[in-house]
């Protein structure tokens, strides 16, 4: 069974994802990591000027870029080459350069075969921005996960406060309006949502309220 979660950024999705993949028993796929890691790599060799990627230096090297997910203590970690890099990939400088790398065309299709190899060995949960509508367009259940941007913000500084103790709601604002943006008008895989997923407004949902919402759907 597979189980799309698409969404708007910092809107909960990997919140309810996970959540809901530890309830079924199912694989939890956190596609927005993968993009994550693939913007580290970049960052990392020099790959990104002024927020313009080098492609042709990238697309040379995209093979050495292996990215796997592991369970330290109950918590899916993301690896890049074989480093836990969990947390670096959710430092605001990858945040600002994600959505110039998700836009590339080749790096799209290389992620996307890899996301569809997870469906074809398991019971995945997966969220991102094109599950519904690319990776897997028969999903089982799809859903379309927001909320308010002033509301999104405000969840993702909190948790930023209480992980590093320190971050700036302007910035965190601006940066997931601009990631919408960029997103939604991109040529290669647009977010939208697919005509067939279920519509999520978790702006007045707790999270338990928004996966028992989930789960009454599903059952
Ligand atoms: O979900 P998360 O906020 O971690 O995603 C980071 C970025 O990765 C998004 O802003 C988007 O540019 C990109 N992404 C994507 N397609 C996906 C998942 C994420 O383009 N399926």
């Amino acid at each position: 069974m597979i189980i799309a979660i698409d969404g708007h950024s910092s809107c909960g999705k990997s919140t309810i994802a996970k959540a809901l993949a530890k309830k079924l028993n199912f694989t939890y796929v956190d596609t927005g990591a993968m993009y994550r890691a693939v913007t580290l790599f970049c960052l990392q060799n020099s790959l990104i000027t002024n927020d313009v990627v080098d492609e042709t230096a990238l697309e040379s090297r995209l093979h050495e870029v292996q990215i796997s997910f592991v369970k330290n203590a109950d918590v899916q970690e993301t690896y890049l080459n074989g480093v836990n890099v969990e947390r670096e990939i959710r430092s605001m400088t990858v945040a600002q350069h994600v959505s110039t790398v998700s836009k590339i065309g080749f790096v799209r299709a290389f992620l996307v075969k890899k996301q569809q190899e997870y469906g074809e060995n398991a019971s995945v949960v997966m969220d991102g921005r094109d599950i519904g509508t690319k990776v897997f367009p028969n999903a089982d259940y799809k859903f379309f996960v927001t909320a308010s941007a002033e509301i999104r913000a405000q969840r993702r500084y909190d948790e930023l406060m209480q992980k590093e103790g320190k971050a700036n709601y302007e910035e965190i604002l601006e940066n997931l309006k601009q990631r919408d943006y960029a997103d939604s008008t991109r040529k290669e895989s647009p977010l939208k949502q697919a005509d067939d997923a279920i519509l999520v407004d978790t702006s007045n949902m707790t999270r338990e309220g928004q996966l028992e919402w989930i789960l009454n759907k599903i059952q």
